[in-house]
């Protein structure tokens, strides 16, 4: 047997990688460059092809870019009319955002469980935790694969609740056929650098609801009206504009905007390759004794954001963070996705008890996401696929 490099061994690379990174080229550089010469470097012209090509990109009607994907979801729950006293179902097995959106206009956030296999939230807990105040779901596709859209949406329409889709994971995946982003009533998007696409900060939500647009619209722009359609006392000239409602500024500039058009023209290749190493893990480990892996949803053609072992400690000596540590050593950096959101002390101090979600608990305590990217070589893959197996090895009861 090898010696893990965390006991003295030879680590299986010299070189670090880590779980994520961004793939930008010299197309993207001149994308920047093209906009910062130019006339407008916000509010122009970029920001409204971005959203024309994101709508064109997923099949809906509408997209609003905005500065991030946390934006995008409080921007979504004010455009549900989301308020004091409304409950909003999510899964804990995600980023915090998509919790904190509820909070940030007062409503309150109740977790339902997880699928043990798929790790996505589970439509028939979902259904478990509706209440009379229930007025909106805030789905995650988690690791990209899509949520059961088909039961989700038909859950909401039993009970006239919004469907929103965090999506931060998910651009560039389908279900049944049918582009993320076109499947929801608002879906949100995150273009942060350990996103499938990037422009450094940024996010965008889209809807085929015109109403929906526009309020998502005006939440974030300040809740400025110009469109003269719409003003609600008579226009005193080109200048007039009116607030109607209360907004952020959560705009985009437009040099991000020509490099997340330029991002999102290599986004299928992105989703090729992704697809390509996550078919070689999925090789690599599935008879690896200690290692499971994340079950498929068959409607889902995910673009993989992320890739998840789980330690299985009935077959392992070691706890995860003996596992985790040791692939450090090795080279390997790994990281965990996600500590359940209801385990935080800001959530703790809202009343939030452990044990709500049996299954998000159990699955935390074993999950580990292994490097994932565009830009891995064969070798990269290869040595990530060596040192699991040499740590899941060493540690095999
Ligand atoms: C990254 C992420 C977000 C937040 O996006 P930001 O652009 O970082 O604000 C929300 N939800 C999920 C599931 C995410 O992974």
């Amino acid at each position: 047997m090898e010696q893990l490099a965390i006991m003295g061994g030879k680590p299986v690379r010299e070189k670090k990688i880590f779980y994520g990174r961004q793939c930008v080229d010299e197309t993207d550089v001149e994308a920047v460059k093209e906009v910062l010469l130019s006339d407008y470097i916000t509010c122009g012209p970029a920001v409204k092809k971005l959203e024309k090509d994101l709508a064109d990109y997923t099949g809906a009607k509408y997209a609003v870019a905005v500065s991030n994907g946390t934006a995008a979801l409080h921007c979504a729950c004010i455009a549900a009319g989301l308020k004091e006293g409304d409950e909003v179902i999510t899964t804990p097995m995600t980023f915090a955002a998509s919790a904190n959106c509820a909070l940030y206009v007062g409503a309150t956030p109740v977790f339902a469980d997880i699928n043990p296999e798929t790790y996505n939230i589970d439509p028939k807990s979902i259904r478990e935790h509706i209440t009379p105040k229930t007025k909106a779901v805030v789905a995650v596709d988690f690791t990209g694969q899509c949520v059961e859209q088909e039961e989700i949406r038909a859950i909401c329409d039993e009970f006239n609740l919004i469907f929103i889709e965090d999506a931060a994971h998910a651009i560039g995946s389908a279900y049944n056929g049918k582009k993320v982003g076109s499947l929801a009533d608002m879906t949100c998007f995150s273009f942060h650098p350990v996103k499938t696409i990037t422009c450094g900060e940024g996010g965008a939500i889209t809807t085929n609801d015109a109403e929906l647009y526009h309020k998502l619209y005006l939440a974030h722009t300040h809740g400025i009206e110009k469109d003269e359609a719409y003003l609600e006392e008579p226009s005193e000239g080109v200048w007039y504009y009116e607030q109607v409602s209360l907004g952020y500024n959560y705009r985009l500039t437009d040099f991000q905007a020509a490099m997340l058009s330029n991002q999102l023209k290599k986004l299928d290749g992105f989703k090729a390759r992704r697809q390509e190493i996550v078919k070689r893990y999925d090789e690599a480990f599935r008879n690896v004794p200690g290692i499971i892996v994340q079950k498929e949803i068959e409607e889902s053609d995910t673009c993989r954001h992320l890739y998840i072992i789980r330690l299985d400690f009935e077959k392992l000596s070691c706890t995860r963070r003996e596992f985790f540590d040791a692939m450090s050593a090795e080279n390997v950096q790994c990281q965990v996705h996600y500590i359940p959101v209801y385990f935080f002390p800001h959530y703790k101090r809202l009343g939030y008890e452990r044990g709500l979600c049996p299954n998000a608990e159990e699955i935390y305590k074993g999950i580990m996401s292994i490097p994932l990217y565009p830009s891995l070589t064969d070798a990269d893959v290869e040595d990530t696929i060596h040192a699991v197996k040499k740590v899941a090895g060493y540690y095999l009861k």
